[in-house]
């Protein structure tokens, strides 16, 4: 039977709770036991799809089509496990159902109400397919006292005891601020943070306490005593250099040793790290360094593309250098020269982006790229514009354009419903084979044998999550394929254009999925190594 570890936060927001959990996660699972992580979101949303990247960060997508919180793809990449729709759930959803159930009149008359209907609904979901695993880490949204959060919490008091003896434990994350005039890290956050969890009835077994320098043996009693939680289950999580030395840093700290004491489990045998200490070697030990522009719209926040900069670092990691991230408003290059931005650095990726505004300044961002033999990464939105550049400069299409900013007279890309009523691809979507209008999840592709795309996967079919409304309109690829832009992969009834690549160019592809949200750090995204190893043959021609 599973056990259950429920992470919960206190003091302040944004201290890694996601990569804490992962990190958990992964110790568990470097001992050999099967480990599931799940979030639980307070928010209202049913899913963070709607949601601005700029609010809440990139929405994570699961082979199964879930838009899910930006820690699942921490649970991913520091597990392997894919997630799936079931591992994250909303507020949102669960009233959603909750609502459904009771206009069916499912509640035979009852009162509904937070508890127990709510609080069991949350519960269902906690307890729900965990057969196949061994530890089940429950992930809580938020900060403790934050009224959206009570249910959540609620439910998963009851689950201690719900549960048999022995059978769930709770990890606190907190904070010890450091302050500069008194010259100490101060307890009392981390005092009141579980004073405020302990009301509703969460002793917490473990504190885990992040702190910006060593905890003082002094300090860490106090907590025990205040907290009242056992002086060898209060962890210090100190600063890392990269978060995936926090595998390492709580091991040392003796994380997984007191998580299965406090179920009782025998820690003595060690965990298996060495992959871990690989990755970190290989990130702390450069051989070299490229730089990489990233010409987006959400530069501003760069939880937005937490997936992508991961993936990047994996290209570093794969090829043995540093990668150096450039954030570029892509709006700068409509009243500027991309010249002076661009000629310095060694690869341009335009990653995914939603509407008009920014979306010239990509296109030259890809026109930059192509005339000067730099590298290009397009991804989604990044393929598309590097399209319309391709179709405006190499087809003489002047007009090219995509419907998502309204009509236009050359829809290069569309909206494939409006593009093409009345003959098959209109056919296909209303058989729901897209599901509505955004295409989601995992869907197979076909590699044309021979091209550069599939050199790199070494495979002519692959399957890649995706995450848009809108096609390169398929009408456009003779011309364009006469102009010499290769459509290299195609979703394999032939209908949809899934990758393209210029042949006379060093590196220059365009996907319409995301391949970031499938790399890892021991495996990195094979498009990822191909594009930084791209990058370090650049840096050397300049
Ligand atoms: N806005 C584009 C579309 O909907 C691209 C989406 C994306 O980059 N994820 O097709």
């Amino acid at each position: 039977m599973a056990r259950y570890i429920f992470i919960t936060g206190g003091v302040v927001s944004s201290l890694g709770k996601g990569v804490a959990s992962s990190a958990l996660g992964a110790l568990l699972q470097a001992r050999g036991y099967r480990v599931r992580l799940r979030k639980l979101d307070p928010y209202l949303n049913v899913d963070p799809g709607t949601m601005s990247p700029t609010q809440h960060g990139e929405v994570f997508v699961t082979d199964d089509g879930a838009e899910a919180d930006l820690d699942l793809g921490h649970y991913e990449r520091f597990t392997g496990r894919s997630a799936n729709k079931m591992d994250n759930i909303t507020t949102g959803r669960i009233y959603q159902q909750i609502i459904a159930k009771e206009r069916r009149g499912d509640y035979l008359g009852a009162t509904v109400q937070v508890i127990p209907h709510v609080t069991d609904a949350i519960k269902e979901f906690v307890l729900d397919g965990n057969e196949d695993y061994d530890f089940v880490l429950c992930e809580i949204g938020g900060t403790v006292g934050d009224i959206e959060g009570l249910p959540f919490f609620e439910a998963i008091r009851q689950l201690g005891n719900d549960l048999p003896r022995g059978g769930a434990i709770y990890v606190h994350l907190t904070l010890m601020p450091y302050i500069p005039t008194a010259g100490e890290l101060k307890t009392k956050p981390t005092q009141h943070s579980v004073r405020e969890l302990r009301a509703i009835g969460i002793q917490p077994d473990i504190l885990l306490v992040r702190a910006d320098r060593p905890i003082p043996a002094e300090e860490r009693r106090k907590l025990s005593l205040f907290c009242n939680v056992r002086e060898t289950a209060v962890i210090q999580a100190l600063d890392v250099a990269t978060i995936y030395d926090v595998p390492i840093a709580y091991h040392h700290e003796g994380l997984d040793t007191e998580v299965l004491a406090a179920f009782g489990i025998d820690p003595a045998p060690k965990p298996q790290l060495q992959r871990w200490h690989q990755v970190v070697d290989g990130i702390r030990n450069p051989e070299g360094e490229v730089t990489i522009a990233i010409v987006g719209k959400y530069t501003g926040l760069k939880d937005a593309y937490k997936s992508l900069m991961e993936a990047l670092y994996h290209g570093g990691i794969a090829n043995r250098v540093r990668v150096r991230l450039d954030w570029i408003e892509s709006e700068v290059f409509e009243q500027e020269d991309p010249s002076p931005y661009l000629e310095r650095v060694n690869g341009i990726l335009v990653p995914g982006g939603f509407g008009e505004r920014g979306s010239e300044g990509k296109i030259h961002a890809a026109r930059f790229a192509r005339e000067r033999n730099v590298p290009y990464f397009g991804i989604c939105f990044g393929m598309q514009m590097a399209v319309i550049e391709a179709a405006r400069s190499l087809a003489g299409i002047a007009k090219a354009g995509s419907t998502e900013f309204g009509a236009t007279p050359e829809p290069v890309v569309g909206l494939m419903t409006e593009w093409l009523k009345g003959n098959e691809l209109e056919r296909r979507a209303s058989e729901g084979d897209l599901g509505g209008t955004m295409r989601l999840g995992a869907y197979k592709a076909a590699l044309k044998a021979g091209s550069k795309i599939a050199d790199i996967y070494g495979s002519t079919e692959i399957e890649e999550r995706h995450r848009h409304r809108y096609e390169v309109n398929r009408d456009y690829r003779p011309v364009l394929e006469e102009a010499g832009l290769i459509f290299a992969g195609m979703s394999p009834d032939g209908l949809l254009p899934e990758t393209v690549e210029l042949a006379d160019h060093p590196w220059f592809i365009g996907v319409q999925y995301h391949p970031e949200l499938k790399s890892r750090p021991f495996e990195p995204h094979p498009l990822f190594a191909s594009f930084v190893a791209a990058a370090l043959e650049q840096s050397r021609l300049v």
